[in-house]
């Protein structure tokens, strides 16, 4: 059985504590390998290689900085091939889904090789008479980045080539369950000629987690992943004064109107509820269909779901792969179960899948007739399962899709400018589309959702992923040519 080791310093290794996990092959339900899973000790030991590393990168020049980014960048995209194979082996995801998120993290990779310019100060000249003020950002020091196992190359990439190309140093606390592509990571960086020490992987469970929590040389933490943790991973780090961003899970309404180009919304809605077999942070869960929309929306719908093709992510011609373990199978099984009982409409049931494979298989699923006290309805299943809900008007949509403290992402489908800006304006969600269903935002500008989807003021990648990495100094400067006339207790203003 392979072992999946830390990589610490610049090198891998076991480390000390020799707990383990298994890592599933999701597409045969084979156990593929085990991962070690970091104690405190070994949490320690990558914080202190980060700490020694710190001072000399924060240190190299932006020039050099950036120009080590482009390496790294170029050692992704020569390697994108390996990281996706990676990507669905462990996770499930088929393998053009795959290539998708690294072409996406690529992008905030590509972003970061611009740090000279997203560093640049604000420089004001005479502010009072013969004063200079200016400001600069500096890097915080040791970073940590916690992440899920639905992108296990993208959310990565969403913080660490930030947090390095800024100065920082970087702990990576990769899922537990799909591991690999940190490790191929960690080696592109060295290959790109990073120092050693910062960027680490130290793979673990709750126990590195809170290790990395109450670390005391530990700046700041990004985390993404489920609400209840998110918030967990907030409360526990601020605590300790560290600097955190923690976004959290996402229940994501897609409103659709009378006037919408209904085979396209069906389209978009197969696409963006059961691509990854549903396991996006951005995917859509609930339709909501506006007045007489929602008969011939169901029925376009069940006919495309029922003929998207299932089958391993590695297999040419899957469209969507088994789902990731098989506890997240029962879940999601039970999930169905559930909106049967409350007596919702089970249009397409998913357990009917028909697959020759032993693997964590559920089909596209579709309910119709949901309502909002339902847990179909209520809960993120992560799972490939889409709730329609019915309503009357526009107006009630919005009201529906506020009252959910989940706001991650929502879309509209409509042909009507009027109606997508009063829904752009009026709901309470970070990430908006219009006819377009995964509204996730180029790497040049930030993702994040709001209320129970982030924890934090910051959101990642873009400015605010520079804004959340660096902090800033103000700096008003002057260089008297006389000796003045003596003290003046008067708080300063410009003169
Ligand atoms: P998760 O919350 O179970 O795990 C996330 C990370 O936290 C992992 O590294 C895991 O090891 C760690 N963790 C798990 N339980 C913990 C505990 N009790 N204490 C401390 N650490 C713990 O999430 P997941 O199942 O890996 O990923 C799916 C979730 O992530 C979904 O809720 C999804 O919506 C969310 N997600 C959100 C975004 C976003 O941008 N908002 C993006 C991707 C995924």
């Amino acid at each position: 059985m392979r072992t999946i080791k830390h990589w610490i310093d610049g090198r891998d290794t076991a480390g000390e504590s020799s707990r383990t996990a298994p890592v599933w092959n999701p597409a045969t339900g084979e156990h593929q390998a085990d991962v070690l899973l970091a104690g405190p000790a070994d949490v320690d030991a990558a914080v202190r290689a980060a700490r020694t590393a710190l001072a000399g990168w924060a240190d190299t020049s932006v020039m050099r900085r950036s120009r080590l980014m482009f390496a790294f960048r170029n050692l992704v995209e020569k390697h994108l091939d390996d990281l996706a194979r990676m990507v669905s082996a462990e996770h499930g995801k088929v393998l053009e889904d795959a290539r998708g998120e690294l072409i996406r993290g690529l992008e905030v990779i590509d972003f970061a090789c611009g740090i000279p310019h997203l560093l640049k100060g604000e420089y004001s000249d005479q502010v009072s008479t013969d004063v200079d003020l200016f400001s600069f950002r500096q890097p915080l020091g040791v970073c940590a980045g916690i992440t899920p196992f639905n992108f296990p190359a993208m959310v990565p990439m969403w913080m660490h080539p930030i947090a390095i190309a800024t100065g920082n140093t970087f702990v990576l606390k990769p899922s537990e369950r799909d591991p690999s592509a940190s490790n191929l990571v960690a080696e592109l960086y060295a290959e790109a000629g990073l120092p050693d020490g910062v960027f680490n992987v130290v793979h673990g469970d709750k126990v590195a987690v809170d290790a990395i929590l109450d670390h005391p040389d530990i700046a700041a933490v990004s985390f993404v992943g489920s609400t209840p943790i998110a918030r967990y991973v907030h409360e526990r780090a601020t605590a300790g004064g560290k600097r955190v961003q923690a976004l959290g899970g996402a229940k994501n309404h897609a409103v659709v109107l009378p006037d919408a180009d209904l085979d396209l919304a069906a389209d978009q809605l197969i696409a963006a509820g059961y691509g990854s077999a549903g396991q996006r942070c951005m995917a859509i869960s609930v339709a909501v269909a506006v007045g007489d929309v929602a008969g011939p929306l169901v029925k376009l719908v069940r006919e495309k779901a029922q003929a998207i093709k299932v089958g391993p992510g590695l297999r040419a011609g899957s469209e969507m792969g088994p789902v990731v373990s098989p506890e997240a199978l029962e879940r999601i099984r039970g999930y169905i179960r559930s909106g049967v009982t409350a007596g919702a409409d089970l249009v397409v049931d998913g357990r009917d899948l028909d697959v020759q494979e032993d693997g964590f298989f559920v089909g596209p699923t579709l309910f119709d007739h949901v309502t909002p006290e339902m847990d179909v309805y209520r809960d993120e299943i992560f799972g490939p399962v889409v709730a329609v809900v019915r309503v009357g008007s526009l107006e009630e949509a919005i009201d529906l899709i506020n009252g959910n403290d989940l706001a991650n992402g929502t879309a509209i489908f409509t042909a009507s400018g009027r109606a997508a800006r009063l829904f752009q304006r009026s709901v309470q969600v970070g990430m908006i589309g219009v006819n377009v269903p995964i509204p996730v935002p180029m790497a040049f500008y930030s993702f994040g959702g709001w209320k129970q989807s982030l924890f934090g003021a910051h959101h990642m990648h873009g400015p605010e992923g520079v804004a959340f990495y660096t902090r800033a100094k103000a700096v008003t400067s002057r260089w008297p040519e006389d000796a003045e006339d003596g003290p003046d207790l008067h708080f300063p203003t410009a003169v």
